[in-house]
């Protein structure tokens, strides 16, 4: 049984509305989906109320990425079963979602001046999860990039100079909040931090419950790895395919990077 543990809508940076997510997750036979967009479980309601509707649907479980800062890495944190309606919660994300706006009005300000115009409408925090990846859409239509990615290693990336950091939790901050809410924490892509030495101490010092084994960031070898160590650890073992919808970085169509059932059921089955 084919299933996906990450997944993004609308209502963060993906490009499929969550009605869309769902069609798509039909059409390609996944019968278990966890919508992870970050700082948001707006995308993740709206499919539970359209699900009604339909006449199939893949099965739903909660779910939020967070994103936290340790020194100079990036380290995304999965929620999953956190109740969606959890107030520190909710509160925080909104607050997150806040400061991601005002962040947006500075990326883009800082990019004017560098000559790129782009215009994105402002919007109210309830209704999105704003990110780079909408910049780099709209630098894209706009022409001043061939695609996203050329878009993010030109300009977006840490260190280039259309950076703008965005004020982040720290991991323990993220993984107490998620507890709190009923929910497990997952170390979201561990191969995307590129120093397992970081991933250890991580897994030492904060209360992990479980670990992105399957992601597509990880080839064969270091899945194995991440296997091992979550086996060390005593984690459980989460996968799924990071689908944005965009082309570049993962893959561009739901379905195409694999996560089974068997491999992830103590995640998706898990009871409090
Ligand atoms: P933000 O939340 O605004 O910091 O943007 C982070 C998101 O941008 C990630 O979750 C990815 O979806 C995307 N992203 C990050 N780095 C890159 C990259 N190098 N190329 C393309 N997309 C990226
Ligand atoms: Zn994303
Ligand atoms: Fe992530
Ligand atoms: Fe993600």
């Amino acid at each position: 049984m084919l299933v996906d543990l990450h997944t993004h809508t609308t209502s963060s940076d993906g490009i499929y509305t969550p009605r869309c997510l769902l069609e798509a997750a039909n059409l390609n036979n996944i019968e278990l989906l966890a919508i992870t967009d970050h700082d948001t479980v707006n995308g993740y309601l709206e499919a539970l109320d359209i699900q009604e509707t339909m006449t199939r649907s893949p099965r739903l479980i909660s779910g939020v990425e967070m994103g936290t800062q340790v020194g100079e890495a990036s380290v995304h944190i999965l929620g999953y079963h956190i109740d969606a309606n959890n107030k520190a919660l909710i509160d925080k994300l909104y607050e997150l979602r806040n400061a991601r706006e005002t962040r947006l009005e500075k990326i883009i300000k800082k990019i004017r001046d560098l000559g790129y115009a782009i215009e994105i409408p402002q919007k109210d925090s309830s209704t999105r999860a704003v990110g780079r990846p909408h910049v780099a859409k709209a630098l894209v239509e706009k022409g001043y990039f061939k695609d996203v990615q050329e878009a993010f290693d030109k300009l977006l990336k840490r260190g280039k100079p259309g950076y703008e950091p965005q004020p982040k939790l720290s991991p323990e901050e993220a993984v107490k909040l998620i507890h709190n809410a009923g929910g497990i924490a997952v170390l979201a892509h561990p191969s995307e931090l590129e120093n397992i030495n970081l991933v250890r101490y991580l897994l030492q010092k904060i209360a992990f419950d479980g670990l992105e084994v399957y992601h597509p960031s990880a080839d064969e070898f270091a899945q194995k790895t991440w296997l091992q160590i979550s086996k060390e650890f005593n984690l459980m073992v989460s996968g799924g395919s990071d689908f944005h919808g965009v082309s570049g970085r993962f893959p561009e169509k739901l379905g195409l990077y694999k996560v089974l059932y068997e491999n992830t059921k103590n995640v998706i089955e898990y009871k409090k």
